[in-house]
């Protein structure tokens, strides 16, 4: 092979393979300014060399391949890429480009959202189909997904007969921080940007993840349209918001080249401001009809060019790395770094997340290391910069213990977080005490976090079951507490040593044991002392208990420190036992039931309690094999399934006599509450807003 071909063929072998982490994984390896400058590099080189273009070549192709795992939909028009322009010169050339051809140069310019590319299809006005663009000819069939996005109309405000349009979902900068602490604390992969926690958050086979997480989307192109003439770009964006879809509202009319130029320079300062992220400027020629003469290349359209923000990226030095314990208990390194200035701010620390991450990135102390903000709002450490090492450099090792307690540090299998389970650990004592006293859990009435740091700080709690030693007097001594209110708070803290044991599992706030599980737990584990024995072979034969969570609760029971706090809140007279009941005794034993709606007297969480305490099942979907349907107000489509199917449907008052005994002779035979229509299906209405 002549040497362009060796380099032809090394850069496309590694641009592929960073296509592959960043399409298909979501996880990229290298940040999007160093992948850029890879591919400007190949089209160089094919440029010098066209013969050596190949139709598989990166520069040629769309994106990635779509997962095997969604269904695929092939799109009508092909979903393309944009060319991209990394300076005023690329634009000048692109504007004499499109001039020589077009018989009116003017353009829309538009944010150039850093999101998802989706194509959605509406037939009669409402939504039938959502893609991703895929390779840009078949797409990831991810309907049930959009569907999940507020800003996405299911139904336009004409019925169109058919409109096909393409748009940008994306993750607004909040919602990504808000994702990636909670993923952090939860000792989780974080995603590395805004576009990839979108995209990751949108592939999802699961719609209820999508659902969980805040998406935001801008429609921006028609693709086809049906009955409805449209000459422009400036038309179409009308046209979009006139039906309903969300149309960014920075898109600008530009007549001349300078006007483009400055738009690009106003958002380049505007676009740490801006609530969602973007990487650039689409320029768009605005005449459909000139688009027509300028054509496609087999990647993008001739007629538009992305113009790419300049990486805000500077090197600075890590001076130090402090390890500290978050409120979770998750054990995790910051850099410490030379200041350096980044997008607007002074940066002089940084999360570096996880151990794993620091050893992939081999960042040691005392390296040279570049730095960007992700999401333009956390500084982050890209890479370290080996070249530059002096020899003096340190490894970073994790630590074997708590810097706060001095535990040993666990690792739980499957997650990348080091953690120190000590409950009293002083680093996350205060987070222990609200999830302790929070509604889900011991449900102390009036002990909320500015109580608690109060506590804290004055030493009069220093472990979990010090609050029940407090006294009304200690209380009083707060700030904005009289004697009323200590003597309100010390009531409700003796009154929740009354809690069932499944809510004293739940505020020990166990890694993957939520107030449901615990209450499984408790079916089988009566008291403290079966959880302090428990082994994991036994709990993996519970069924809805897997191997993970198994691992969580004997671990956490192993703690000495732990056994500490519970023995204290046995000598302080909570209580640590359930009773035993007959299999087959309880009311609902056997019987699965689905929530849907508010019910205006009881939160789910209360409803679930009550349901699975008489020994019901609560199900998230309505299926043949549902007993009843709970309808709260405004119920979603499960109400709609439950009349389908005929299942028995119980408004609020109904479940209330249900679960309070009034009625459970009936439950027990499936005895159906309410009146049938002449079709057979239920019919009573959901009750309206204010009725009981
Ligand atoms: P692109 O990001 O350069 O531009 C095209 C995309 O812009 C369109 O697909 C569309 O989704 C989007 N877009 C946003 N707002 C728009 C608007 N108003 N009008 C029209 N389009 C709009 O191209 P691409 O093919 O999606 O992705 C290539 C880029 O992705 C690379 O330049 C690189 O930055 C990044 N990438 C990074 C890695 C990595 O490893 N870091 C790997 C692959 C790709």
């Amino acid at each position: 092979m002549s040497q362009p071909e060796v380099q032809i063929s090394r850069l496309r072998q590694e641009i592929q393979n960073y296509d592959y982490h960043y399409y298909v994984m979501d996880e990229p390896l290298i940040s999007d300014n160093a992948y850029d400058q890879l591919m400007q590099e190949l089209i160089h080189l094919e440029k010098s060399y066209p013969e050596l273009i190949t139709p598989d070549s990166p520069t040629q192709r769309v994106g990635g391949k779509p997962l095997p795992k969604f269904n695929s939909i092939q799109h009508r028009q092909p979903l393309l890429s944009l060319e991209n322009a990394f300076n005023e010169s690329d634009l000048q050339e692109f504007h004499r480009r499109v001039a020589r051809i077009a018989a009116s140069a003017d353009y829309i310019t538009e944010l150039k959202i850093d999101g998802v590319s989706v194509a959605l299809v509406y037939e009669n006005g409402i939504l039938i189909n959502a893609a991703t663009r895929g390779d840009g000819l078949t797409g990831e069939d991810i309907t049930a997904n959009i569907r999940t996005i507020k800003k996405i109309p299911l139904r336009l405000r004409q019925p169109i007969p058919r409109l096909e349009v393409r748009g940008e979902v994306y993750m607004p900068k909040a919602e990504f921080v808000r994702l990636n602490q909670e993923k952090e604390e939860k000792g989780e992969r974080i995603f590395a940007n805004p576009r990839n926690a979108a995209a990751g958050s949108l592939r999802q086979l699961n719609a209820a993840i999508t659902a969980s997480r805040a998406l935001s989307a801008f429609i921006y192109d028609i693709l086809y349209i049906e009955d409805t003439t449209i000459n422009t770009q400036q038309e179409a964006l009308d046209f979009l918001r006139e039906q309903g879809f969300p149309v960014n509202r920075e898109a600008r009319f530009c007549a001349e080249i300078d006007e483009i130029l400055a738009y690009c320079h106003e958002y380049n300062e505007l676009r740490h401001q801006l609530p969602y992220e973007i990487d650039g400027v689409v320029i768009k020629l605005n005449q459909f009809a000139d688009r027509d003469k300028l054509g496609f290349t087999a990647k993008s359209p001739r007629w538009a060019i992305a113009y790419k923000f300049p990486a805000e990226e500077k090197e600075t030095r890590l001076l130090d790395v402090a390890v500290n314990v978050g409120r979770t208990g998750i054990i995790a390194p910051t850099a410490i770094l030379e200041p350096v200035s980044l997008a607007g701010t002074t940066v002089s620390r940084a999360s570096l997340h996880n151990f794993d991450l620091v050893r992939d990135k081999d960042i040691r102390i005392g390296d040279i290391v570049l730095m960007h903000k992700a999401g333009d709002i956390i500084p982050e450490v890209i890479k370290s910069i080996p070249e530059k090492r002096t020899g003096n450099e340190q490894i970073i090792a994790p630590p074997v213990n708590c810097p706060s307690c001095n535990s040993t540090v666990i690792r739980p299998d499957g997650e990348v977080a080091y953690r120190c389970e000590n409950i009293n650990c002083p680093a996350r004592l205060k987070e222990s005490l609200v999830f302790f006293a929070s509604r889900t859990a011991m449900d102390i009435d009036g002990l909320g976090p500015a109580i608690i740091d109060q506590l804290v700080e004055k030493g009069l709690v220093t472990k979990i079951e010090d609050l029940y030693r407090l006294t009304v007097e200690q209380v009083q001594t707060l700030e904005r507490s009289g004697e009323k209110s200590a003597a309100n708070l010390i009531k409700a803290i003796n009154d929740s040593k009354k809690r069932p044991l499944s809510r004293l599992i739940t505020a020990l706030g166990i890694r993957h044991v939520g107030a449901k599980t615990a209450r499984i737990l408790t079916a089988q584990l009566t008291s403290i002392e079966d959880f302090l024995s428990v082994q994991e072979d036994y709990l993996t034969t519970i069924p809805e208990v897997g191997a993970k969570m198994a691992e969580s609760i004997v671990s956490f029971f192993a703690q000495p420190r732990n056994h500490e706090t519970i023995d204290g809140l046995i000598a302080a007279g909570v209580n640590t036992a359930e009773e035993r009941t007959v299999e087959g005794e309880k009311p609902l034993t056997g019987k699965t039931l689905v929530l849907t709606g508010t019910l205006s007297t009881l939160t789910r969480q209360e409803a679930g309690e009550k349901i699975e305490t008489l020994g019901g099942k609560v199900s998230s979907s309505v299926s043949k094999k549902t007993d009843y349907v709970v309808v709260g107000e405004e119920p979603g489509s499960k109400y709609d399934k439950a009349v389908e199917l005929g299942i028995t449907i119980l408004n609020e008052k109904e479940f209330l006599k249900l679960i309070e005994g009034d009625e459970l002779s009936n439950a027990g035979t499936g005895t159906v509450l309410l009146p049938v229509d002449t079709t057979g299906k239920r019919t009573v209405p959901v009750p309206a807003k204010g009725e009981e």
